[in-house]
């Protein structure tokens, strides 16, 4: 059923991949297309990667390639000059901006006037938290921890990153620093070596930290810096969709190899790929996408998520000075005491255990393992409603190529959908704007066939 106002649409986010979709509704749509953004922090856009006020804190994807928009693709380099009042933030496309800025770019995306209706009528934005998701037959409904319910046609979840709660002796990344002080002496162990690592240094550092610092995960693998290179041509014939894992990287690697014989560098192979990777994820045998995810996913997540070239400078320095430590280890157990806390480690490949005393314990591990483990009372009260399952490799929900939940009894909902990083058990790579762009236009074209006041039917879903 459509409301005698149209069809109003219920965002659950007002991160990047909610103010994404919103500003997609709201310009591919009817007028008569309401939508209602639901968002618990009192920023919009900004999610945990653009909220941060540290400058060091850059994107780590050049500005070249993070408009919000697909069909323009150099919509955020405009927005950049146009405000930069002859102050350069960067001198090229190629930069690297602070990530606060980029949270005031996508911010504006909802600024008044952004479409040809009159806005202020078509968007509500609601500064609340969403506790319960439901669905019939008629309506979809959000209930926010207020006691408000907002009901309308369609749900979707763009409730972004699930993140670990705190626990006992660990401080938590997004928390600065200087909010949760660390003595500046003391030795500071954080769990995980990927970019959120990198942030933390960064902070440490910047709050003029004194103490060692060690990194830990299970390979120590560090992000690699990004180069002036572009990406390469590759044909889509030539990929080997639904080989196996083995046969796709030994064929990744063949590439990478033939590129440098010809002068040319592996970033290129790897971002060459980038077109690819949802359909090679989804053409993945399933036994392949397990031993990817045990096997090969910190190599790729080194080689495809890479840092800026002014912060490797900074990191290495780090390591080079002795301050910052990366430990290939395994962390058997965190006894928290008066001082901090007592870490028992084994080395990679070593049997002996070793202890350590630090002033704190970071943890930059990152996600929820378990989707049905998700602090998110959203999220959970799908699984409790059976509006959701887990998908057989337990990365996330189950989800449609149209972005539809898919419920406990396999069936795609004709309500409720999802975007960006909760939908990485289907897409994989849905974390980054370059493909969040371009999912979010694609279901907001779905979700605006609004000649008939329909909604898509199951028949439409199935065959997207
Ligand atoms: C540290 C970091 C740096 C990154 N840097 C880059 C980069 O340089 N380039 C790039 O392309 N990508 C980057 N990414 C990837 C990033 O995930 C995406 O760019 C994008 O920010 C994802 O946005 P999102 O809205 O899906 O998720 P999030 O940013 O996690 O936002 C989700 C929003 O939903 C809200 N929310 C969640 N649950 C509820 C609820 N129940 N009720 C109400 N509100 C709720 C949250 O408060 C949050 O604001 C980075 C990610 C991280 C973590």
């Amino acid at each position: 059923m459509t409301g005698p106002g149209g069809r109003h649409v219920i965002i659950v986010g007002g991160g990047a991949s909610g103010v994404l979709l919103t500003y997609q509704l709201l310009h591919r749509s009817s007028c008569s297309l309401r939508v209602t953004l639901i968002e618990q922090r009192p920023d919009i856009g900004r999610g945990i990667a653009y909220h941060t006020g540290n400058p060091d804190h850059l994107l780590n994807v050049r500005a070249a390639n993070m408009s919000a928009l697909p069909d323009q693709p150099d919509h955020f380099w405009r927005w950049l000059v146009s405000r930069q009042d002859g102050i350069p933030i960067c001198p090229d496309p190629y930069c690297f901006v602070p990530r606060r800025v980029y949270g005031d770019y996508i911010a504006s995306l909802l600024d008044r006037g952004a479409s040809d209706c009159a806005d202020e009528q078509r968007l509500t934005i609601v500064h609340s938290r969403c506790i319960d998701v439901s669905s019939g037959p008629d309506e979809a409904v959000a209930a926010l921890e207020d006691g408000r319910r907002i009901v309308g046609d369609t749900i979707v979840l763009a409730t972004g990153h699930d993140m670990r709660a705190s626990s006992p002796g660990r401080v938590d990344p997004w928390t600065p620093p200087s909010a949760a002080p660390i003595d500046v002496n003391a030795a500071v162990l954080i769990l995980g070596t990927g970019l959120t690592m990198v942030d933390y240094v960064l902070s440490l550092l910047r709050d003029g930290h004194r103490g060692p610092i060690i990194a830990t995960s299970r390979r120590g693998l560090l992000a690699r810096p990004h180069r002036r290179v572009d990406s390469m041509r590759i044909a889509e014939a030539e990929v080997p969709f639904g080989a196996s894992i083995a046969t796709l990287l030994s064929w990744i690697r063949a590439r990478v190899a033939q590129h440098a014989a010809q002068g040319g560098d592996w970033r290129g192979v790897i971002d060459g790929l980038r077109p690819y990777t949802q359909r090679l994820w989804h053409e993945l045998p399933l036994s392949s996408k397990r031993r990817f995810l045990e096997h090969a996913r910190a190599w790729w997540d080194v080689h495809r998520h890479r840092m800026a070239p002014e912060l490797e400078s900074r990191i290495t320095a780090a390591l080079f000075s002795g301050q910052l430590n990366l430990m290939a280890a395994k962390v058997i157990k965190i006894e928290p005491n008066r001082d901090g806390a007592k870490v028992t480690y084994r080395r990679r490949g070593a049997a002996e255990t070793h202890h350590l005393q630090v002033g704190a314990v970071v943890d930059c591990t990152g996600i929820v393992k378990d989707p049905t483990a998700t602090p998110n009372s959203a999220v959970r009260s799908l699984f409790e409603r059976g509006l959701a399952c887990v998908d057989p490799l337990r990365i996330g929900i189950e989800i449609h190529p149209s972005c539809a939940i898919v419920d406990s009894e396999g069936v795609p909902s004709e309500r409720l959908f999802a975007v960006g990083p909760l939908t990485r058990a289907t897409f994989w790579e849905i974390i980054a704007i370059p493909d969040i762009r371009n999912q979010c236009a694609e279901l907001a074209a779905l979700l605006s066939r609004e000649e008939t006041g329909q909604l898509p039917t199951r028949r439409e879903l199935s065959n997207v």
